[in-house]
């Protein structure tokens, strides 16, 4: 899928904020963060949807998910997290490459799903404290 953008992130075509990576999954952050730390979990292998993939694969991004949470958490300072996917456009899935939004919440947060605007540096530093907790 040449013009799939999560494609491009994976082959290293486009930039982005890596976190993890293992032989089925990539990790990043998302540039439109709800909370600081968000995070997406997806299968290196493209499927629109989740469905449209492998089970492996559906799988894998929850593997990834479970291995990489508590890291996200202590180096964030975080205390819980939301998972999300938006399956199909109805539902407001905007990028069509299978993706698990992991979203660290905070003591006190207002838990809000508006996204904000971190400027490359904030999540270059995010990216960093979360690599080094894995
Ligand atoms: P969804 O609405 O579930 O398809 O979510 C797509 C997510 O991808 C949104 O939260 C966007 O902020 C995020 N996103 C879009 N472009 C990029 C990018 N180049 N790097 C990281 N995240 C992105
Ligand atoms: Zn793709």
């Amino acid at each position: 899928m040449n013009d799939c953008l999560f494609c491009k992130i994976i082959k290293g075509e486009i930039p982005c904020h890596k976190v993890y990576e293992d032989n089925l999954t990539f990790a990043f952050l998302d540039i439109g963060p709800v909370s600081k730390g968000h995070t997406l979990i997806v299968p290196k292998q493209h499927a629109d949807i989740m469905q449209a993939g492998s089970l492996d694969d559906a799988l894998a991004i929850m593997t990834t998910t479970y291995q990489i949470a508590p890291a996200i958490l202590k180096a964030l300072g975080a205390t819980g997290y939301n998972l999300g996917m938006n399956h199909g456009e109805d539902a407001g899935q905007d990028v069509f490459h299978t993706h698990l939004h992991f979203m660290p919440r905070y003591e006190g947060d207002a838990r809000t799903f508006i996204k904000q605007k971190p400027s490359q540096e904030e999540l270059a530093q995010v990216a960093q404290l979360i690599r080094q907790e894995l």
